[in-house]
C-alpha cells in the first residue's frame, strides 16, 4: 500500500523553518501588543455567502480559488480565503462596535486558496493581520502602515512600501466612467480581463498577465479623480509618513484584488512579491448589515515573509550525560536547570559517555554537564563547552 501524502499547497512545517514562522507571528504580536490592539480567534469556515458579499464575486479569490463544499444539510460552506471578512461577520454579529467607541483587533491563522503551488503560494497558507473599525483619522492609516514598517525592521526585512487612494462611492464612479470608456477601445485584454472591464474595470489594473499591464500603461488614475474628502485623506497620511521618516512610492496602479477597498490601499513588496498588503474599506460594514463604520487593516502572508526571514540564533542547549548508575541524578540536574529557566535535554539515548557526548554534539549542545562515577563520589560536576572543547569542575549547578 502507498503511504500517505500530504495534499498538494498543503505543506508541514518543522524545525528551522517553525522558529521562523513563530519569530514572524510573534513579532507581530509584540507589536499589536504595544499598539494596544486585541485578539481575536476565529472560525476556518463561513458561510460561502460571506466572501461572495465582502470580498466580492467579481475577483479571482472568490471565482476560481476558494474551497467550497456543501455539509450534510446542503448549506454551502467555505474555506476562509483570508481574515476580514469573518471579523467583520464576527463584530456585526457580537454587537462589539457598540461595546466599544473603536475596535482594534487582531487574527492570525490559517486562509485557504485554490492556486497553483508554487514557492509563497501555498493553497493553505498563514496570515497574521488588525483591522482597525470605527477610526476614520488618516492617523489611524499612519498607525497601522507604521506598525508594518517596523515589523520589516525587526524582521530584519529591507522592503518597499507603495501606496495609492482608489477613492470612494462619491468619487470613483466618475472614475470608473473615465476607465471603461478608455479600456473599451483598448483590444487585445486577455480572457479574464474582457469580463473586468465592466464587471470591475478596476481590477484590470491589477491584471498580473503582461499584455494586459502594457495595455493599460496609459490608462487613468484614480488619483487624478478623487474627490476632496478622499484627496484630502490621502494628503494627510503622505504628511504623517514623511513627518515620521517612513520612506515610500506612490503607485497610482495599486488596487488590490478585493472589492471592499476605498480611500487609502497599501503594500509591502519585496522582488516583486507582496509580503503584506492592506487597505481602508469603508463600506464594508454597512454592506454586511452593520453600522455605519470606517475602518482600515492589513493582512501579512506568513509564508511570504518566511522566505525572507531568518530564524533567531537559539539559546545554548545543555545537556545532561552520564552512566547508568548516575541517571537519578541526572534527572535531578535537569530539573535543577529547568527551574532555573535553562533549555535542557538528558541524553537518554547511547550506550556509554563517549556515545552520548556524540549525542549531545549531533543535537547541536552547547555545554555538557558530565556526571560519571568518579564525580558522584565526589558531588562534582564537569561542564564541557562543546564548542572549545573545555572543561571545568563545578560544584554548584547555581553556578553555571
Ligand atoms: P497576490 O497578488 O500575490 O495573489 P493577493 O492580492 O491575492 O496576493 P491578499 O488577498 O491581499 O493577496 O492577501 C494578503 C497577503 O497574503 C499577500 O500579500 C500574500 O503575502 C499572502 N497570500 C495571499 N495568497 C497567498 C497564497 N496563496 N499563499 C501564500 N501567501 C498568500
Ligand atoms: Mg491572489
Amino acid at each position: 500500500m502507498e503511504n500517505i501524502k500530504a495534499i498538494r499547497g498543503f505543506d508541514d512545517v518543522f524545525f528551522e523553518e517553525a522558529k521562523k514562522f513563530r519569530f514572524i507571528t510573534n513579532t507581530f504580536r509584540e507589536l499589536f501588543r504595544i499598539y494596544n490592539f486585541e485578539e481575536i480567534i476565529l472560525p476556518i469556515v463561513e458561510y460561502k455567502e460571506l466572501f461572495d458579499r465582502s470580498v466580492g464575486e467579481i475577483t479571482d479569490i472568490v471565482q476560481k480559488e476558494m474551497f467550497v463544499f456543501e455539509d450534510k444539510s446542503k448549506r454551502v460552506l467555505a474555506l476562509r480565503p483570508e481574515g476580514t471578512a469573518g471579523v467583520v461577520r464576527s463584530v456585526i454579529e457580537n454587537g462589539l462596535l457598540y461595546k466599544k467607541p473603536f475596535l482594534k483587533l487582531f487574527y492570525e491563522g490559517p486562509m485557504f486558496r485554490y492556486e497553483r503551488p508554487q514557492s509563497g503560494r501555498k493553497r493553505q497558507f498563514h496570515q497574521i493581520g488588525c483591522e482597525v473599525l470605527g477610526l476614520e483619522d488618516p492617523a489611524s492609516d499612519f498607525e497601522v502602515i507604521k506598525l508594518c514598517f517596523e515589523a520589516f525592521k525587526m524582521l530584519n526585512i529591507d522592503i518597499t512600501l507603495e501606496i495609492n487612494s482608489i477613492g470612494c462611492p462619491v468619487c470613483r464612479p466618475s472614475y470608473r466612467e473615465a476607465l471603461t470608456s478608455y479600456l473599451t477601445n483598448v483590444e487585445g485584454l486577455c480572457k479574464d480581463c474582457e469580463e473586468r472591464r465592466f464587471k470591475n474595470p478596476l481590477r484590470v489594473l491589477d491584471c498580473k498577465v503582461e499584455t494586459c499591464k502594457d495595455l493599460t500603461k496609459e490608462a487613468p488614475v484614480m488619483l487624478d479623480y478623487l474627490c476632496e474628502d478622499c484627496s484630502n485623506h490621502y494628503k494627510s497620511l503622505k504628511t504623517y509618513l514623511d513627518t515620521f521618516n517612513i520612506p515610500y512610492k506612490e503607485n497610482p496602479r495599486l488596487v488590490r484584488g478585493l472589492d471592499y477597498y476605498t480611500k487609502t490601499v497599501f503594500e509591502f513588496i519585496k522582488d516583486g512579491l507582496t509580503l503584506l498588503a492592506g487597505g481602508r474599506y469603508d463600506n464594508l460594514i454597512e454592506s454586511l448589515g452593520g453600522p455605519k463604520t470606517p475602518a482600515i487593516g492589513f493582512a501579512a502572508g506568513i509564508e511570504r515573509l518566511m522566505l525572507f526571514t531568518e530564524a533567531k540564533s537559539e539559546e545554548p542547549l545543555y545537556t545532561v550525560v552520564y552512566i547508568e548508575d548516575t541517571k537519578l541524578e541526572a534527572i535531578k540536574v535537569a530539573n535543577e536547570l529547568r527551574k532555573n529557566g535553562k533549555r535542557v535535554e538528558i541524553i537518554l539515548k547511547g550506550s556509554n559517555l563517549k556515545k552520548k557526548l556524540e549525542i549531545a554534539d549531533k543535537i547541536g549542545a552547547s555545554f555538557a554537564i558530565i556526571i560519571g562515577p568518579d564525580e558522584l563520589k565526589k558531588g562534582i560536576y564537569i561542564l564541557k563547552n562543546m564548542f572549545t572543547k573545555e572543561q571545568k569542575e563545578i560544584k554548584n549547578l547555581g553556578d553555571i
